[in-house]
C-alpha cells in the first residue's frame, strides 16, 4: 500500500471511496445509459444552483475549471464587445490572461487582495466605460479565501444591463446561493471541487437565452461553450471524448451531495470546519491574513507565528508524513501557507491536525 494522505487542498480534494470505485467501469461514451447519466447530471446542477429549466441550462466541458473559465470568457462576448474584470486574486488575474490571449477588448481592475471588490468601484468603473458589456469576477477568491461580496455586486452588474459572469469553481455547492436570483448570468464550477468529484472536466451553468445568443462568437473550436451546449442538449452525447470515468464519478458525488442534505448542509460541515481549523490554529499562534467578516468557509491562509524557524517545505514533509498534504501561500507580500478544508474533511480531521502542527512547532521552536 502507497503511502496516503488527505487533501487539505482547495480541490483536487478528498472524495469518498464509493466515488472513487465509480471509476473501476470503462463506460461507452456513445451508449444510451451514458447520455442518461450526462443529462441527468446536468439537471441535477441546475437544481442545486437554483436555476429553472426554463430560463437556464447546464453544459458540462472537458478540461479543468480553467476550460470553463476560458471557454466562458472566449464564447460569450461578441466581437464589440467589452468585459471588465474585477480582480482581487490570482484567478481574478487569469481572467486577465485568459483574456489577453484572446486579444479580446477588456479592463482589468486591479483590486486590493485583503477585501471584497468595492462596490462604488465597481459602479464607478461601470459610469466611466460604456463600452463594458460583461463584467466577471471570482465569488470565492482561493488565493487568500475571501467570498467576495456577490449580493452587493451583482445588483450593481444587472442595475446597469451588464451580462455578469462568475467563477465559483471553489464555493459552488460549497455556499448556497440563489445564483439566478442574484443575477448571475453565466456560473463556472468544475468536478473537483464543493460537489466532490474527481478533475476531469468544469461546467457552466448559463442563462439560455444569452447562451443561445452567443452562437459563433467562440475564438476557438474546442473550447465554444455554444457547440459544446448545442451538441449535448440533442440527447447528452458530448462533443469530443469525454472524461468517462470522471462523469461517472461525479454522477455518484452528486447521489452523496444529497444524502447529506444537500448544498446547505454541506455548507454547514464546510463553515463548521473551517471555523474549527481557525480557533485551534489561533491558539497555536498561527493567525488568519483574513479578519473573520472576509473569511470564507473554503480555504484559510495563515501567517507563520513570529519568529518561526522553518521553511515551508518542512511543515510540509512533516504534516504529509503524518497524513495530510497541506498547501504554499500564493500572496508575495507575507509570508503564508493555506489550508483548505473541503471534501472528506470533518471534526476529526482537523483536531488531528492541530495536534500534529503542535507537535511540529514544538519541535522547531521559534527564535
Ligand atoms: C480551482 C479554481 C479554478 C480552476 O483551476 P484549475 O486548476 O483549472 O482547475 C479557478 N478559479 C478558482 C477560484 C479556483 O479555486
Amino acid at each position: 500500500m502507497p503511502m496516503t494522505y488527505k487533501l487539505l487542498t482547495p480541490g483536487p480534494l478528498t472524495t469518498t471511496d464509493t466515488v472513487k470505485r465509480e471509476m473501476l467501469f470503462d463506460h461507452c461514451t456513445w451508449d444510451d445509459d451514458y447520455k442518461r447519466i450526462t443529462q441527468r447530471i446536468r439537471r441535477r446542477l441546475l437544481a442545486l444552483a437554483h436555476a429553472p429549466e426554463a430560463t437556464h441550462t447546464a453544459i458540462l466541458l472537458q478540461g479543468s475549471g480553467t476550460f470553463g473559465v476560458e471557454a466562458t470568457l472566449t464564447s460569450i462576448p461578441g466581437p464589440d464587445d467589452k468585459l471588465l474584470i474585477l480582480a482581487n486574486g490570482a484567478y481574478g488575474d487569469r481572467m486577465a490572461d485568459i483574456a489577453r490571449h484572446a486579444a479580446l477588448p477588456h479592463t482589468h481592475l486591479r483590486l486590493p487582495l485583503d477585501a471584497s471588490p468595492d462596490p462604488g468601484r465597481l459602479r464607478q468603473a461601470l459610469a466611466d466605460d460604456p463600452a463594458i458589456t460583461h463584467v466577471a469576477l471570482v465569488h470565492s477568491e482561493t488565493t487568500t479565501g475571501i467570498l467576495n461580496d456577490l449580493p452587493a455586486l451583482a445588483p450593481i452588474v444587472k442595475a446597469a444591463g451588464k451580462t455578469l459572469i462568475v467563477d465559483a469553481m471553489s464555493s459552488f455547492a460549497g455556499v448556497d446561493l440563489d445564483w439566478p436570483a442574484l443575477g448571475v448570468d453565466f456560473l463556472v464550477s468544475s468536478a473537483n471541487k464543493c460537489v466532490q468529484g474527481v478533475p476531469g472536466f468544469s461546467f457552466v451553468i448559463a442563462d439560455r437565452a444569452k447562451l443561445i445568443a452567443s452562437r459563433g462568437h467562440a475564438r476557438s473550436l474546442s473550447l465554444d461553450l455554444h457547440d459544446q451546449w448545442a451538441t449535448m442538449e440533442q440527447d447528452g452525447k458530448w462533443r469530443f471524448t469525454s472524461p468517462t470515468h470522471a462523469v461517472l464519478a461525479f454522477a455518484k458525488a452528486l447521489d452523496e451531495l444529497d444524502a447529506e442534505g444537500g448544498v446547505p448542509a454541506r455548507a454547514a460541515r464546510y463553515r463548521a470546519n473551517n471555523r474549527l481549523l481557525i480557533a485551534r490554529l489561533t491558539a497555536l499562534g498561527f493567525r488568519p491574513y483574513l479578519p473573520p467578516a472576509l473569511q470564507g468557509p473554503i480555504i484559510t491562509t495563515f501567517l507563520y507565528p513570529e519568529g518561526h524557524a522553518f521553511a515551508f517545505q518542512d511543515l510540509y514533509a512533516y504534516v504529509k508524513a503524518r497524513g495530510y498534504a497541506i498547501y504554499p501561500g500564493k500572496l508575495t507580500d507575507a509570508d503564508t501557507f493555506r489550508l483548505g478544508n473541503i471534501g472528506e474533511i470533518y471534526e476529526g480531521d482537523i483536531l488531528n491536525l492541530a495536534a500534529i502542527l503542535r507537535d511540529f512547532l514544538a519541535e522547531h521552536p521559534s527564535k
